[in-house]
């Protein structure tokens, strides 16, 4: 059996909303094409706007929301508008570049549950055009004790709808208590479990909540059960290939393409999301250091 590794996830804010973030971690930048994934809620709230993220842009990536529970609204500067409920896909394709909000609509259920990650473009996709999908309907699975619903990419010999540039697993899976899932995994992919909610080991290995659990190329299969139930988030693919540059919201591969991208930012050349009211986020300043994943 791979030997599996385990990587904390710390905790940070995103516009006043507490995140825990798996990755990127130090020492782990990468599972196949995901570089990012940000766990928010699950919190309760009477007033107010806890999912409130300004205007701000993004080249060279994917942006995957997923929910557990509440509702985000989308907006872009493609003009797309997008409310996303529990069971469904947003997922922003930023290419060249976009600028997007995120939001807690104005009718909501006062609850708040979800992931957020990125997905980093190959270098032959990564300058396209800007799109956004919403997917509300997408490949499920009912497995012995359990449940399964593929996001994007392949998994378990099924194929998502939703637009990928390279090879990529992305699923969140449900066990019910008492339940042991034998998990297909493609030995071609590493792999990144993390637990939603409740409780779960995984391959003998008790999970924590919210931390990245990597498994390198190799493995065929992982064995997940829980005692009260669980839902775990499952990322995968081939090892990226190329040395990715991650700074603020881009994703690029040299320090000139992100201080370029910073630039056509601050100087207003990203389209605008005409929707949002109120201020956009400015980059912060450029550190002379820029830490990339190779
Ligand atoms: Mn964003």
């Amino acid at each position: 059996m791979v030997k599996m590794e385990s990587y904390p996830a710390r905790v940070t804010e995103l516009g006043g909303l507490a995140i825990r973030r798996a990755l990127p971690t130090r020492e782990r930048r990468l599972v196949g094409p995901w570089c990012f994934l940000d766990r928010f809620g699950p919190l309760t709230f009477a007033e107010g706007k806890p999912m409130d993220v300004a205007p701000h842009p993004h080249i060279g990536l994917q942006t995957v929301t997923w929910l557990l529970d509440g509702e985000v609204i989308h907006h872009d500067s493609l003009g797309s508008e997008a409310l996303i409920r529990p069971g469904e896909l947003n997922l922003m394709t930023a290419g060249r570049g976009i600028s997007h909000t995120e939001e807690t609509p104005t009718s909501h259920s006062g609850r708040l549950n979800g992931v957020q990650l990125w997905v980093a473009l190959p270098d032959a996709h990564r300058r396209g055009q800007p799109s956004f999908e919403h997917h509300a309907s997408l490949p499920a699975f009912d497995l012995p004790h359990g449940s399964a619903r593929l996001l994007i990419g392949s998994w378990a010999g099924r194929l998502s709808p939703a637009l990928a540039h390279s090879p990529m697993t992305g699923a969140e899976i449900t066990v019910e208590d008492h339940g042991e899932l034998a998990l297909p995994l493609d030995p071609a992919f590493e792999h990144g479990f993390v637990l939603l909610s409740g409780d779960a080991v995984l391959d003998g290995q008790p999970l924590r909540p919210d931390d990245l659990y990597y498994l390198p190329p190799g493995a065929t299969a992982a064995a997940l059960r829980s005692e009260r139930g669980a839902r775990v988030f499952l990322i995968g693919g081939t090892p990226f290939a190329e040395p990715v540059l991650m700074w603020w919201n881009f994703v690029a591969r040299t320090p000139e393409e992100i201080e370029q991208a910073r630039r056509d930012w601050q100087e207003h050349r990203f389209a605008e999301v005409p929707t949002y009211s109120g201020p956009r986020i400015e980059a912060p300043e450029l550190a002379l250091r820029l830490r990339g994943t190779s």
